[in-house]
């Protein structure tokens, strides 16, 4: 069975963003994909499709606490700044073909960070 184009959770994810939520270097408790914050704060799982509870809100979680800085950190830290530049581009674009450019770009930047998500988790 194949999903639709349009209801994957990446795209889900994409939608998010363009409507005002943020993502955050959060990852779901339950499937490790990235969470958004949406507009009224509140924390959502794309993947899910519902609301996760971050208890300590800010605080780096005990697990691996004295583990160093990865490559997937920082690989994953590099594309969360492009996918908050994308956003921001959205926000101002009106050319409906680099919307789509933008857009598509912003999905295929939101793959690889639920990818490098599970690689981590791993
Ligand atoms: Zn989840």
């Amino acid at each position: 069975m194949q999903q639709k184009p349009d209801n994957t959770p990446v795209k889900r994810g994409a939608n998010l963003l363009l409507q005002g939520a943020t993502l955050t270097d959060l990852s779901c408790p339950v499937c490790s994909s990235p969470l958004f914050r949406l507009k009224d704060g509140t924390i959502w799982c794309a993947k899910d499709e519902k609301k996760v509870i971050i208890v300590k809100e800010g605080q780096q979680p005990p697990k691996q606490a004295a583990a160093p800085s990865t490559s997937y950190d920082k690989l994953e830290a590099t594309l969360m700044a492009k996918i908050q530049e994308i956003q921001g581009k959205i926000e101002k674009t009106q050319d409906m073909d680099e919307l789509q450019k933008l857009t598509y770009a912003l999905t295929e930047l939101l793959n690889s960070v639920d990818k490098i998500k599970q690689m981590k988790k791993a």
